[in-house]
């Protein structure tokens, strides 16, 4: 299985608009940050998780060829604004895109893209979308491969967080309820949210998220949705080998 992380920031993205800070002012390539987005290939099917605004310039920088489906963790903006590029998808396969989500996704994406299921506006290139609403702890497929949704909150919001096989990505959390963790038993690589330093209301921080790491006995976690407050460079020397800040373009296999 062959991951590519096609965007690792938070909702602002980094550099922020008008920020002089030194990590939205940085050289290093790794400290600019589109909101977080992955892609997943595996046995030749090819899966993105979220729709950040920047979906078309992250598939085009990173070669994206086919999308057999995509996986979304939640309604916030910056995981859904990208949405409707999945049209040119739909004309390269000539065929409908399954979209996963749980219920509360499901009807926000029907509310804010209401125009893609209207009978109307036919003709003009819409996405041809097929919704598919699932519950947490339920199994399903796409092809062959076995993909298990898992409930985290992100303050009051539910979120899921997705495994494949020893791979679990779990962004926009900041509690994981107690039912999720025999879920979350021999992970390999734990894609993890780390906003921070500082403690947040709907994210993990930093350490809480090295805790729940180390709680939960990964071989290796990379953090993401990442804020700029944090320099890739100055924080990855702090942390041990198994962990690793993400980074735009970071590629695993697994
Ligand atoms: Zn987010
Ligand atoms: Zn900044
Ligand atoms: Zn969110």
């Amino acid at each position: 299985m062959k991951i590519i992380f096609l965007g690792t920031g938070t909702s602002h993205g980094v550099p922020v608009i008008g920020c002089r800070c030194r990590v939205c002012n940085s050289k290093d390539q790794r400290n600019i940050r589109n909101r977080s987005s992955i892609y997943i290939e595996k046995s030749g099917i090819s899966i993105v998780i979220d729709t950040p605004a920047e979906f078309r310039l992250t598939t085009l920088k990173y070669k994206i060829k086919k999308i057999d489906a995509v996986l979304l963790t939640h309604c916030h903006s910056d995981h859904i604004a990208g949405l409707d590029d999945l049209r040119r998808y739909n004309e390269l396969q000539g065929k409908k895109i399954p979209v996963f989500g749980n219920k509360e996704t499901i009807k926000e994406i029907k509310e804010r893209f209401s125009y893609i299921f209207k009978k109307t506006q036919e003709g003009g290139g819409k996405p041809k979308l097929v919704l598919k609403e699932i519950k947490p702890y339920k199994e399903f497929y796409i092809g062959k491969i076995k993909i298990l949704p898992i409930l985290v909150k992100h303050g009051c919001i539910d979120v899921i967080s997705y495994r494949i096989n020893d791979f679990v990505y779990m962004t926009d959390v900041s509690y994981i309820p107690e039912k999720s963790f025999k879920f979350l038993k021999n992970i390999k690589i734990l894609v993890l949210d780390a906003l921070r330093k500082e403690k947040h209301p709907t994210h993990f921080n930093l350490s809480e998220a090295v805790g729940i790491a180390k709680k939960l006995k990964v071989k290796k976690v990379y953090f993401t949705h990442i804020s700029h407050r944090l320099d890739h460079d100055l924080i990855q020397k702090k942390l041990t080998k198994n962990m690793e800040l993400a980074y735009d373009g970071l590629i695993e296999t697994i």
